[in-house]
C-alpha cells in the first residue's frame, strides 16, 4: 500500500531522515517508536507529502507520488495526486479542528467540499461516525466545548470521512491528560477492527506492543531496528534499552 525507499530529508544541511526505507501492507498497523528528534514527524510528513523529500522515492499503492530527479522533487501530474492523496488522512498530536465549525462540520466539510459527495449521505455518515467515536451528543458543540480527548476523536472522525485507505496519527494522545489518553486509544483500537492501515507514531509503549503487527524503532534518522513488537521490545540493543529506560 505504501512503499517509502531511501527516503533522504534534510534541514538547513543536517540529515534528519538518512536513506530511510519502509514497506506498509494493506491492513498492517505500523507503530513507529523512538527519540525525541529521532525523525519520526519528519518521516510522516515526508510520507504524507506536507513535506518534499531530498532523495529517494515514495509510492502508493505502486504508484509513484513523489521521487527526486537530478536533485528536484517530482510528483505526477494533478489528477493523479488528487487520487494518491485521497487514500490517506493524517491525526495530528494537537487535533487540527476549525475552531468556528461544530463538529459536525468538521467532519463533513471536506467530503462535501473536496470530494464534492451529496451532503445528505456525508452527514448520515459523519453521525453514523460519531456514534462510533461515542460523541452522537456532541454534534452541535464547537471544539471549545469539548475536552481535549472528545477534540481528538472528531479529528479521527474528521479523516474517516474521508475514507482513506492507510491513516497516519502522529503522536495522537501527547496532548491529552492520562484520564483521557485511555479513551482516544481505545477508539484507534477499534479502529484496527475494520481493518484499516495505520500507522502510528506514539509514545505509549504498552500501546503500541498491544496493537501492532510491526514496530519500528527510530533513531537518529535511520530506522535502527524492525519487526514484530516481541522481537522490537525484546531486542538486544543499546539504543532500545536506553530509549525504553525513560518509561520506567
Ligand atoms: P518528537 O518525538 O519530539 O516529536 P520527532 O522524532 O518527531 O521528535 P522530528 O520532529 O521529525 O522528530 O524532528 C527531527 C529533527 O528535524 C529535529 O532535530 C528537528 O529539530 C528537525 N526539524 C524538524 N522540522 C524542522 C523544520 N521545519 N525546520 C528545521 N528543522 C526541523
Ligand atoms: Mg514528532
Amino acid at each position: 500500500l505504501l512503499e517509502m525507499n531511501h527516503i533522504k530529508k534534510e534541514f538547513d544541511g543536517l540529515g534528519v531522515l538518512k536513506d530511510i526505507s519502509l514497506a506498509v501492507e494493506e491492513g498492517e498497523i505500523v507503530s513507529i517508536i523512538g527519540p525525541s528528534g529521532s525523525g519520526k514527524s519528519t518521516m510522516l510528513r515526508c510520507a504524507t507529502m506536507l513535506e518534499e523529500i531530498d532523495g529517494g522515492e515514495i509510492l502508493y499503492m505502486g504508484k509513484k507520488a513523489a521521487w527526486v530527479e537530478n536533485g528536484k522533487v517530482m510528483h505526477p501530474d494533478k489528477k493523479e495526486m488528487k487520487e494518491i492523496r485521497s487514500c490517506f488522512g493524517l491525526v495530528f498530536q494537537n487535533f487540527n479542528l476549525f475552531p468556528h465549525y461544530s463538529v459536525l462540520k468538521n467532519i463533513a466539510d471536506a467530503p462535501i467540499h473536496v470530494q464534492k459527495r451529496d451532503k445528505g449521505e456525508v452527514y448520515k455518515e459523519a453521525m453514523e461516525l460519531l456514534k462510533k467515536m461515542g460523541l452522537e451528543d456532541k454534534a452541535d458543540a464547537y471544539p471549545y466545548q469539548l475536552s481535549g480527548g472528545q477534540c481528538q476523536r472528531v479529528a479521527i472522525a474528521r479523516a474517516l470521512a474521508l475514507n482513506p485507505k492507510i491513516l497516519f496519527f502522529d503522536e495522537p494522545t501527547s496532548a491529552l491528560d492520562p484520564e483521557l489518553t485511555g479513551e482516544v486509544l481505545k477508539v484507534i483500537k477499534s479502529l484496527a477492527d475494520l481493518d484499516i492501515t495505520m500507522v502510528i507514531v506514539t509514545h505509549e509503549m504498552e500501546f503500541a506492543k498491544n496493537i501492532s503487527d510491526r514496530v519500528i524503532f527510530m533513531d537518529k534518522g535511520v530506522v535502527a531496528l524492525e519487526g514484530t513488537p516481541e522481537e522490537v521490545f525484546g531486542a538486544d540493543h543499546t539504543r532500545m534499552k536506553e530509549f525504553l529506560g525513560k518509561f520506567h
